[in-house]
C-alpha cells in the first residue's frame, strides 16, 4: 500500500480538517494511529478512505470522520474515565486512549473482542480495558465515567449508562426509531439535570441488548 504516514495526512487534511474538527488532540490521534492495523489484511488499502469498513461478522470500523466528530463532541482531557460500548476494530478506544484518557470497552461478539484485545497487546495500549458482555447495561464496576460514547446505534438511551454517567458528563450515542438510520444525541449531565442535543443524522450497525434491538 502506499506510505501509510502520507495517507494519514492526507485523510486528515482532506476528511477532517476541512469538515471542520479542529481539536488538536483529535487531530493528533487520526494522525499518530495506524488504522491500517485495525482492519483486515485485505482492506488495508482503503483503511485510509472516506467510508466505513467491514470488519467480520456483519460489524464495521466506523468512518474516520465520524470517528473524529464524536471524539470532538465528547471534549475528552487527559486523565479522564471513558467508557465506550462497541468495541469492533478497537480504533475508535485507541483513538481515546491516545488523546490521553482511560478507556473501558465493552463488547458483544466474541471474536471481535478477542481480535481487539490481541492489537491492543501487540500496540502496546495498555491503559485500555476491555470486556465481553453486553454494553447497554455498562460496566458499573468502574462507574461513574467522565465521558461515555456508544458506537452503535439503538432505539434509546440506555437506562444504566445515564446512571453510569459522572456529573458533570458528556455522552455521545446514536439513537433512532428505524435500525442503520439514527441522530447523534449529545447528553450532557450538569447539577444533576439531564439534557439532550441533536448533531445530526448517522448510520451506525445495530445496538443489540437488553436496552437496544
Ligand atoms: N468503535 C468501533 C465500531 C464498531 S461497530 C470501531 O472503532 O471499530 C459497533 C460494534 O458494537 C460492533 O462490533 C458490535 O458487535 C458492537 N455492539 C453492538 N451492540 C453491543 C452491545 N450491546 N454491547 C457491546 N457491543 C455491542
Amino acid at each position: 500500500m502506499v506510505d501509510p504516514v502520507r495517507s494519514r495526512e492526507r485523510m486528515v487534511r482532506e476528511q477532517i480538517e476541512a469538515r471542520g474538527v479542529a481539536d488538536p488532540a483529535v487531530l493528533d490521534a487520526l494522525r499518530s494511529l495506524p488504522r491500517h492495523l485495525f482492519v483486515e489484511e485485505a482492506f488495508a488499502c482503503k483503511a485510509y478512505s472516506d467510508g466505513p469498513l467491514p470488519i467480520g461478522e456483519g460489524q464495521t470500523i466506523s468512518q474516520p470522520y465520524i470517528v473524529a466528530r464524536m471524539s470532538e463532541l465528547l471534549e475528552v482531557k487527559p486523565g479522564m474515565t471513558v467508557l465506550e460500548i462497541g468495541t469492533g476494530s478497537g480504533y475508535q478506544a485507541a483513538v481515546l486512549a491516545h488523546m490521553g484518557a482511560d478507556v473501558y470497552t465493552v463488547e458483544r461478539i466474541r471474536k471481535l473482542f478477542f481480535t481487539a484485545r490481541k492489537r491492543f497487546t501487540d500496540m502496546r495500549l495498555f491503559s485500555i480495558k476491555l470486556k465481553l458482555d453486553d454494553g447497554t447495561m455498562g460496566w458499573p464496576e468502574h462507574a461513574p465515567y467522565d465521558r461515555i460514547i456508544v458506537t452503535a446505534g439503538g432505539p434509546e438511551v440506555p437506562e444504566p449508562l445515564i446512571g453510569q454517567l459522572a456529573d458533570p458528563g458528556r455522552m455521545v450515542i446514536p439513537v433512532g426509531e428505524s435500525r442503520r438510520l439514527q441522530r447523534l444525541v449529545l447528553v450532557e449531565k450538569i447539577d444533576g439535570h439531564i439534557t439532550h442535543s441533536d448533531h445530526g443524522g448517522v448510520a451506525f450497525v445495530d445496538l443489540v441488548g437488553q436496552y437496544g434491538w
